[in-house]
Protein backbone atom coordinates (compact mmCIF):
# COMPACT_ATOMS: atom_id res chain seq x y z
CA UNK A 1 0.00 0.00 0.00
CA UNK A 2 1.43 3.85 -1.05
CA UNK A 3 1.80 6.30 1.86
CA UNK A 4 -0.91 8.43 2.55
CA UNK A 5 -0.89 11.69 1.08
CA UNK A 6 -4.31 13.71 1.53
CA UNK A 7 -5.25 15.36 4.72
CA UNK A 8 -8.98 13.56 4.04
CA UNK A 9 -10.28 11.75 6.62
CA UNK A 10 -11.52 7.94 5.42
CA UNK A 11 -14.37 7.97 6.47
CA UNK A 12 -16.91 9.83 9.44
CA UNK A 13 -15.17 8.07 12.20
CA UNK A 14 -13.52 9.97 14.66
CA UNK A 15 -9.81 10.07 13.49
CA UNK A 16 -7.48 8.96 16.44
CA UNK A 17 -3.53 8.76 15.63
CA UNK A 18 -1.13 7.23 18.62
CA UNK A 19 2.35 8.24 18.15
CA UNK A 20 4.71 5.61 19.37
CA UNK A 21 4.70 1.76 19.62
CA UNK A 22 5.73 0.73 22.47
CA UNK A 23 3.46 0.10 25.14
CA UNK A 24 1.59 2.63 25.63
CA UNK A 25 0.75 2.96 22.29
CA UNK A 26 -0.16 -0.24 21.70
CA UNK A 27 -2.20 -0.56 24.73
CA UNK A 28 -4.18 2.48 23.75
CA UNK A 29 -4.47 1.20 20.41
CA UNK A 30 -5.68 -2.04 21.34
CA UNK A 31 -8.32 -0.33 24.00
CA UNK A 32 -9.97 1.58 21.35
CA UNK A 33 -10.29 -1.42 19.37
CA UNK A 34 -12.31 -3.28 21.86
CA UNK A 35 -15.02 -0.52 21.21
CA UNK A 36 -14.75 0.01 17.32
CA UNK A 37 -16.01 3.45 16.83
CA UNK A 38 -12.49 5.44 15.77
CA UNK A 39 -10.24 5.08 13.13
CA UNK A 40 -7.12 4.25 14.74
CA UNK A 41 -3.13 4.62 13.20
CA UNK A 42 -0.30 3.89 15.17
CA UNK A 43 2.71 5.22 14.30
CA UNK A 44 6.32 4.14 15.37
CA UNK A 45 9.43 5.69 13.85
CA UNK A 46 11.41 2.45 14.33
CA UNK A 47 11.27 -0.51 11.93
CA UNK A 48 9.61 -2.70 14.86
CA UNK A 49 6.95 -2.09 17.36
CA UNK A 50 8.39 -2.02 20.89
CA UNK A 51 12.10 -1.46 20.60
CA UNK A 52 12.70 1.32 23.26
CA UNK A 53 11.60 0.86 27.18
CA UNK A 54 9.02 -1.74 26.12
CA UNK A 55 12.00 -4.29 25.02
CA UNK A 56 14.20 -3.05 27.75
CA UNK A 57 12.88 -4.22 31.23
CA UNK A 58 12.51 -6.64 33.67
CA UNK A 59 9.20 -8.06 32.73
CA UNK A 60 7.75 -8.39 36.37
CA UNK A 61 4.04 -7.80 37.45
CA UNK A 62 4.31 -6.07 40.60
CA UNK A 63 1.31 -4.50 41.48
CA UNK A 64 2.16 -2.50 44.78
CA UNK A 65 3.50 0.70 42.46
CA UNK A 66 3.57 3.20 45.69
CA UNK A 67 0.53 5.04 44.66
CA UNK A 68 -2.67 4.39 44.84
CA UNK A 69 -4.34 5.46 41.31
CA UNK A 70 -1.55 3.33 39.10
CA UNK A 71 -1.59 0.42 41.81
CA UNK A 72 -5.67 0.59 40.65
CA UNK A 73 -4.13 -0.20 36.88
CA UNK A 74 -1.63 -2.67 38.07
CA UNK A 75 -4.32 -4.77 39.58
CA UNK A 76 -6.81 -4.81 36.54
CA UNK A 77 -3.86 -5.98 34.41
CA UNK A 78 -2.62 -8.33 37.03
CA UNK A 79 -6.49 -9.58 36.53
CA UNK A 80 -6.31 -10.19 33.35
CA UNK A 81 -2.75 -11.13 33.06
CA UNK A 82 -4.32 -14.30 35.18
CA UNK A 83 -7.51 -15.04 33.65
CA UNK A 84 -7.02 -13.90 30.11
CA UNK A 85 -10.18 -13.20 28.28
CA UNK A 86 -11.05 -13.89 24.53
CA UNK A 87 -8.67 -13.48 22.16
CA UNK A 88 -6.04 -14.19 24.69
CA UNK A 89 -6.66 -17.45 25.80
CA UNK A 90 -4.05 -19.42 23.78
CA UNK A 91 -1.73 -17.14 25.15
CA UNK A 92 -0.02 -17.81 28.55
CA UNK A 93 0.55 -13.95 29.66
CA UNK A 94 2.03 -14.57 33.44
CA UNK A 95 3.92 -17.42 34.83
CA UNK A 96 3.26 -16.73 38.44
CA UNK A 97 6.67 -17.96 40.45
CA UNK A 98 5.64 -15.34 43.30
CA UNK A 99 7.39 -12.23 44.20
CA UNK A 100 8.92 -11.49 47.65
CA UNK A 101 8.95 -7.89 48.73
CA UNK A 102 11.42 -6.51 51.47
CA UNK A 103 9.76 -3.06 51.83
CA UNK A 104 11.32 -0.31 52.45
CA UNK A 105 8.61 0.32 55.55
CA UNK A 106 6.93 -2.85 56.31
CA UNK A 107 4.44 -0.08 58.48
CA UNK A 108 3.36 1.76 55.57
CA UNK A 109 -0.44 2.74 54.94
CA UNK A 110 -0.11 2.16 51.49
CA UNK A 111 1.16 -1.75 51.90
CA UNK A 112 -1.45 -2.45 54.18
CA UNK A 113 -4.55 -0.57 51.95
CA UNK A 114 -2.46 -2.39 48.56
CA UNK A 115 -2.73 -5.56 50.80
CA UNK A 116 -6.19 -5.59 51.62
CA UNK A 117 -7.19 -5.02 47.72
CA UNK A 118 -5.26 -7.82 46.33
CA UNK A 119 -6.94 -11.81 46.12
CA UNK A 120 -7.38 -13.33 49.12
CA UNK A 121 -4.48 -15.71 50.17
CA UNK A 122 -2.31 -13.74 47.86
CA UNK A 123 0.16 -12.02 50.39
CA UNK A 124 1.45 -13.65 53.17
CA UNK A 125 3.97 -12.53 55.72
CA UNK A 126 7.54 -14.68 55.79
CA UNK A 127 9.66 -15.47 58.46
CA UNK A 128 13.57 -15.31 58.07
CA UNK A 129 13.56 -19.44 57.65
CA UNK A 130 10.72 -19.22 55.36
CA UNK A 131 12.42 -16.70 53.19
CA UNK A 132 15.64 -18.33 53.59
CA UNK A 133 13.97 -21.59 52.15
CA UNK A 134 12.32 -20.03 49.07
CA UNK A 135 15.34 -17.87 48.53
CA UNK A 136 18.64 -19.20 49.53
CA UNK A 137 20.50 -17.54 46.90
CA UNK A 138 19.37 -14.17 49.41
CA UNK A 139 21.63 -12.77 52.32
CA UNK A 140 20.31 -9.29 52.69
CA UNK A 141 18.14 -8.73 55.72
CA UNK A 142 14.73 -10.51 56.06
CA UNK A 143 12.55 -8.68 58.33
CA UNK A 144 8.50 -7.33 56.82
CA UNK A 145 8.97 -9.86 54.01
CA UNK A 146 5.89 -10.63 51.79
CA UNK A 147 5.61 -13.24 49.56
CA UNK A 148 2.32 -12.27 46.72
CA UNK A 149 2.00 -15.28 45.32
CA UNK A 150 0.34 -14.45 42.31
CA UNK A 151 2.60 -12.22 41.11
CA UNK A 152 5.80 -12.99 38.66
CA UNK A 153 6.87 -12.70 35.09
CA UNK A 154 4.83 -10.87 32.52
CA UNK A 155 5.42 -12.75 29.00
CA UNK A 156 5.80 -8.92 27.35
CA UNK A 157 5.80 -10.59 23.50
CA UNK A 158 2.47 -12.90 24.41
CA UNK A 159 1.04 -9.47 25.67
CA UNK A 160 1.71 -7.40 23.29
CA UNK A 161 0.99 -9.99 20.25
CA UNK A 162 -2.18 -10.35 21.61
CA UNK A 163 -2.91 -7.27 21.78
CA UNK A 164 -1.55 -6.14 18.29
CA UNK A 165 -3.77 -9.56 17.07
CA UNK A 166 -7.45 -7.81 18.15
CA UNK A 167 -6.21 -4.34 17.06
CA UNK A 168 -5.16 -5.50 13.51
CA UNK A 169 -8.36 -7.32 13.42
CA UNK A 170 -10.34 -4.73 14.25
CA UNK A 171 -8.72 -2.66 11.31
CA UNK A 172 -6.19 -0.46 13.63
CA UNK A 173 -3.54 0.66 10.77
CA UNK A 174 0.01 0.22 11.86
CA UNK A 175 2.61 2.18 10.50
CA UNK A 176 6.33 1.64 11.42
CA UNK A 177 9.35 3.47 9.92
CA UNK A 178 7.30 6.50 10.42
CA UNK A 179 8.30 9.00 12.34
CA UNK A 180 6.29 12.13 13.46
CA UNK A 181 7.61 15.25 12.96
CA UNK A 182 5.57 18.19 14.13
CA UNK A 183 2.01 18.35 15.05
CA UNK A 184 -0.50 20.12 12.79
CA UNK A 185 -3.23 22.39 14.13
CA UNK A 186 -5.79 25.49 13.55
CA UNK A 187 -7.39 27.65 15.33
CA UNK A 188 -9.37 25.04 16.45
CA UNK A 189 -6.50 22.31 18.34
CA UNK A 190 -4.95 19.76 16.63
CA UNK A 191 -5.71 19.03 13.18
CA UNK A 192 -3.06 15.56 12.24
CA UNK A 193 0.41 15.13 11.79
CA UNK A 194 3.10 15.50 9.43
CA UNK A 195 5.56 12.64 9.06
CA UNK A 196 9.52 12.70 7.97
CA UNK A 197 9.43 12.48 4.25
CA UNK A 198 6.43 14.80 3.93
CA UNK A 199 3.36 12.46 4.88
CA UNK A 200 0.00 13.93 6.43
CA UNK A 201 -2.36 12.32 8.27
CA UNK A 202 -5.54 13.79 9.67
CA UNK A 203 -6.37 13.43 12.90
CA UNK A 204 -9.42 14.52 15.90
CA UNK A 205 -6.80 13.63 18.19
CA UNK A 206 -3.00 12.80 18.60
CA UNK A 207 -2.43 10.95 21.38
CA UNK A 208 1.21 10.77 22.34
CA UNK A 209 2.73 7.62 23.43
CA UNK A 210 6.16 8.64 23.05
CA UNK A 211 8.19 7.25 26.38
CA UNK A 212 11.19 8.98 26.73
CA UNK A 213 10.43 10.95 23.97
CA UNK A 214 7.26 12.71 25.45
CA UNK A 215 7.22 16.44 25.52
CA UNK A 216 9.51 17.39 22.52
CA UNK A 217 6.86 17.49 19.77
CA UNK A 218 3.83 18.93 22.31
CA UNK A 219 6.27 22.08 23.19
CA UNK A 220 6.93 22.95 19.69
CA UNK A 221 2.65 22.75 19.72
CA UNK A 222 2.27 24.64 22.97
CA UNK A 223 1.88 22.42 25.33
CA UNK A 224 3.85 22.65 28.62
CA UNK A 225 3.74 19.24 29.98
CA UNK A 226 7.64 18.23 30.75
CA UNK A 227 9.14 15.18 31.77
CA UNK A 228 12.50 13.47 32.63
CA UNK A 229 14.03 10.11 31.17
CA UNK A 230 15.64 8.18 33.55
CA UNK A 231 18.39 5.29 32.58
CA UNK A 232 18.07 2.43 34.50
CA UNK A 233 20.80 -0.85 33.96
CA UNK A 234 19.97 -4.64 34.01
CA UNK A 235 22.45 -7.51 33.89
CA UNK A 236 21.72 -11.05 33.04
CA UNK A 237 24.42 -13.79 34.20
CA UNK A 238 25.81 -16.41 32.42
CA UNK A 239 23.82 -19.72 33.33
CA UNK A 240 24.93 -21.13 36.63
CA UNK A 241 23.74 -24.55 37.66
CA UNK A 242 22.37 -23.80 40.77
CA UNK A 243 20.31 -20.84 39.97
CA UNK A 244 17.10 -22.31 40.12
CA UNK A 245 14.76 -21.05 37.48
CA UNK A 246 11.79 -21.26 39.61
CA UNK A 247 13.08 -18.88 42.59
CA UNK A 248 10.49 -16.01 43.38
CA UNK A 249 11.71 -12.72 41.97
CA UNK A 250 12.94 -10.98 45.05
CA UNK A 251 12.62 -7.26 45.38
CA UNK A 252 14.44 -5.73 48.69
CA UNK A 253 13.66 -1.60 48.27
CA UNK A 254 15.85 -1.31 51.87
CA UNK A 255 18.74 -2.93 49.70
CA UNK A 256 17.59 -0.87 46.29
CA UNK A 257 18.07 -4.29 44.29
CA UNK A 258 15.86 -6.69 42.52
CA UNK A 259 17.17 -10.45 41.40
CA UNK A 260 14.93 -12.86 39.10
CA UNK A 261 15.72 -15.92 37.33
CA UNK A 262 16.95 -15.40 33.94
CA UNK A 263 17.91 -18.05 30.93
CA UNK A 264 19.33 -20.35 33.38
CA UNK A 265 21.43 -17.42 35.07
CA UNK A 266 19.89 -14.58 37.45
CA UNK A 267 18.80 -11.24 36.04
CA UNK A 268 20.31 -8.05 38.46
CA UNK A 269 19.13 -4.75 38.86
CA UNK A 270 20.71 -1.71 41.44
CA UNK A 271 17.58 0.32 41.01
CA UNK A 272 20.29 3.15 39.69
CA UNK A 273 18.82 6.24 37.91
CA UNK A 274 20.34 8.86 36.44
CA UNK A 275 19.11 11.71 34.08
CA UNK A 276 19.34 10.48 30.45
CA UNK A 277 19.04 12.13 26.72
CA UNK A 278 16.55 9.76 25.03
CA UNK A 279 18.90 9.82 21.88
CA UNK A 280 21.57 8.64 23.89
CA UNK A 281 20.11 5.93 26.49
CA UNK A 282 23.72 4.04 26.10
CA UNK A 283 24.58 1.20 29.29
CA UNK A 284 27.45 2.39 31.25
CA UNK A 285 30.19 0.09 32.09
CA UNK A 286 30.82 1.56 35.58
CA UNK A 287 27.44 0.77 36.68
CA UNK A 288 28.38 -3.14 36.31
CA UNK A 289 30.83 -2.06 39.48
CA UNK A 290 27.67 -0.81 41.74
CA UNK A 291 25.82 -3.95 40.52
CA UNK A 292 28.70 -6.14 41.53
CA UNK A 293 28.38 -4.63 44.99
CA UNK A 294 24.90 -5.12 45.69
CA UNK A 295 24.73 -8.56 44.89
CA UNK A 296 28.09 -9.22 46.61
CA UNK A 297 26.01 -7.41 50.09
CA UNK A 298 22.96 -9.15 48.78
CA UNK A 299 23.05 -12.45 47.06
CA UNK A 300 25.13 -15.35 48.16
CA UNK A 301 27.15 -17.94 45.58
CA UNK A 302 27.00 -15.54 42.54
CA UNK A 303 29.91 -13.42 43.01
CA UNK A 304 31.91 -15.01 40.00
CA UNK A 305 29.41 -15.31 37.56
CA UNK A 306 30.57 -14.28 34.16
CA UNK A 307 28.12 -11.01 32.90
CA UNK A 308 26.52 -12.29 29.47
CA UNK A 309 23.77 -9.26 29.26
CA UNK A 310 24.30 -5.77 30.36
CA UNK A 311 21.64 -3.19 29.12
CA UNK A 312 20.25 0.06 29.71
CA UNK A 313 16.34 1.57 29.51
CA UNK A 314 14.56 4.80 30.02
CA UNK A 315 11.83 5.12 32.61
CA UNK A 316 10.10 8.85 32.18
CA UNK A 317 8.66 10.60 34.96
CA UNK A 318 6.15 13.26 35.02
CA UNK A 319 7.12 16.10 37.62
CA UNK A 320 4.89 14.49 40.34
CA UNK A 321 6.05 10.81 39.05
CA UNK A 322 1.97 9.90 38.68
CA UNK A 323 1.38 8.53 35.26
CA UNK A 324 -0.04 11.37 32.56
CA UNK A 325 -2.89 9.48 31.01
CA UNK A 326 -5.79 12.15 29.91
CA UNK A 327 -5.97 15.71 27.53
CA UNK A 328 -3.29 18.02 27.27
CA UNK A 329 -4.79 21.39 29.58
CA UNK A 330 -3.39 24.06 26.63
CA UNK A 331 -3.58 21.86 23.44
CA UNK A 332 -7.22 20.63 21.72
CA UNK A 333 -7.43 17.16 20.88
CA UNK A 334 -3.63 16.63 22.20
CA UNK A 335 -4.03 13.77 24.23
CA UNK A 336 -1.09 12.07 26.55
CA UNK A 337 -0.33 8.59 26.79
CA UNK A 338 3.01 8.59 29.05
CA UNK A 339 5.22 9.01 31.96
CA UNK A 340 4.56 5.49 33.13
CA UNK A 341 7.92 5.35 35.01
CA UNK A 342 8.94 1.66 36.06
CA UNK A 343 5.46 0.52 35.66
CA UNK A 344 4.20 0.34 32.19
CA UNK A 345 4.32 -3.45 31.89
CA UNK A 346 2.16 -4.00 35.39
CA UNK A 347 -0.19 -1.58 34.43
CA UNK A 348 -0.53 -2.02 30.46
CA UNK A 349 -4.04 -3.34 30.58
CA UNK A 350 -5.68 -1.15 33.17
CA UNK A 351 -3.45 1.96 30.86
CA UNK A 352 -5.22 0.47 27.43
CA UNK A 353 -8.78 0.70 28.86
CA UNK A 354 -8.41 3.41 30.65
CA UNK A 355 -6.76 5.84 27.60
CA UNK A 356 -9.52 4.56 25.39
CA UNK A 357 -12.62 5.67 27.42
CA UNK A 358 -10.63 8.82 28.30
CA UNK A 359 -10.09 9.60 24.55
CA UNK A 360 -13.67 8.78 23.59
CA UNK A 361 -14.35 11.26 26.33
CA UNK A 362 -16.25 8.61 28.60
CA UNK A 363 -17.09 8.88 31.81
CA UNK A 364 -14.96 7.40 34.14
CA UNK A 365 -16.17 6.45 37.50
CA UNK A 366 -13.10 5.68 39.12
CA UNK A 367 -11.72 8.65 41.27
CA UNK A 368 -8.65 7.67 40.86
CA UNK A 369 -7.78 8.86 37.56
CA UNK A 370 -7.82 12.28 38.06
CA UNK A 371 -4.76 11.92 39.71
CA UNK A 372 -3.16 10.94 35.99
CA UNK A 373 -5.03 14.04 34.60
CA UNK A 374 -2.47 15.81 32.87
CA UNK A 375 -4.89 18.99 33.58
CA UNK A 376 -2.74 18.77 37.46
CA UNK A 377 -0.13 20.44 36.11
CA UNK A 378 -2.00 23.32 34.42
CA UNK A 379 -3.75 23.69 37.77
CA UNK A 380 -0.62 23.82 39.82
CA UNK A 381 1.01 26.67 37.87
CA UNK A 382 -2.08 28.51 37.48
CA UNK A 383 -2.91 28.55 41.22
C1 LIG B 1 15.54 -1.30 33.22
C2 LIG B 1 14.04 -1.20 33.26
C3 LIG B 1 13.30 -2.18 33.90
C4 LIG B 1 11.91 -2.09 33.92
N1 LIG B 1 11.21 -3.13 34.48
C5 LIG B 1 9.86 -3.10 34.48
C6 LIG B 1 9.14 -4.19 35.00
O1 LIG B 1 9.71 -5.20 35.42
N2 LIG B 1 7.78 -4.12 35.02
C7 LIG B 1 7.11 -3.02 34.52
O2 LIG B 1 5.89 -2.97 34.61
N3 LIG B 1 7.78 -1.99 33.96
C8 LIG B 1 9.14 -2.01 33.93
N4 LIG B 1 9.84 -0.97 33.37
C9 LIG B 1 9.09 0.19 32.83
C10 LIG B 1 8.53 -0.07 31.44
O3 LIG B 1 9.49 -0.65 30.62
C11 LIG B 1 8.05 1.27 30.85
O4 LIG B 1 7.13 1.89 31.75
C12 LIG B 1 7.34 1.10 29.52
O5 LIG B 1 8.04 0.25 28.65
C13 LIG B 1 7.16 2.46 28.85
O6 LIG B 1 6.52 2.24 27.61
P1 LIG B 1 6.28 3.41 26.58
O7 LIG B 1 5.43 2.86 25.50
O8 LIG B 1 5.83 4.62 27.32
O9 LIG B 1 7.74 3.78 26.04
P2 LIG B 1 8.63 3.07 24.88
O10 LIG B 1 8.57 1.60 24.97
O11 LIG B 1 9.99 3.69 24.95
O12 LIG B 1 7.90 3.50 23.56
C14 LIG B 1 7.92 4.81 23.05
C15 LIG B 1 7.99 4.67 21.53
O13 LIG B 1 7.74 5.94 20.93
C16 LIG B 1 8.49 5.97 19.73
N5 LIG B 1 8.61 7.36 19.31
C17 LIG B 1 9.19 8.38 19.99
N6 LIG B 1 9.11 9.53 19.28
C18 LIG B 1 8.45 9.22 18.12
C19 LIG B 1 8.06 9.99 16.99
N7 LIG B 1 8.33 11.30 16.91
N8 LIG B 1 7.40 9.37 15.98
C20 LIG B 1 7.11 8.04 16.05
N9 LIG B 1 7.47 7.27 17.12
C21 LIG B 1 8.13 7.85 18.13
C22 LIG B 1 9.82 5.36 20.15
O14 LIG B 1 10.56 4.93 19.03
C23 LIG B 1 9.36 4.23 21.06
O15 LIG B 1 9.22 3.01 20.36
C24 LIG B 1 11.24 -1.00 33.32
C25 LIG B 1 11.97 -0.03 32.66
C26 LIG B 1 13.36 -0.12 32.61
C27 LIG B 1 14.15 0.91 31.88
Amino acid sequence: MGPETKLEPRNTQRQVVIVGGGIAGIATAWGLAEGGDCAVTLLEREAQLASHSTAKNASILRTLTGETASTTLALETAEFLTNPPGGFTDLALLDPVGLILLPARPDAPALEEWSRRKPAGAVQALNEPQLRELCPHFRGRAEGALLVRDEGHIDNAALIDGMLRQARRAGVRIRTGAEVTELLQDDSGITGVQLAGGDRLKADVVALATGGWAGLLASRAGSEMTFEARRRHLLVTAPQHHANPRWPILWSERENFYVRPESGGLMVCACDQDLVDPDHCNAREEVKELIAERSAQCLRGFDDAPVAHFWAGMRTFARDEEFAIGYDPDVSGLFWAAALGGHGMSTSVGIGRLAARLIRREPTSRQEHAAFDPARFARASRT
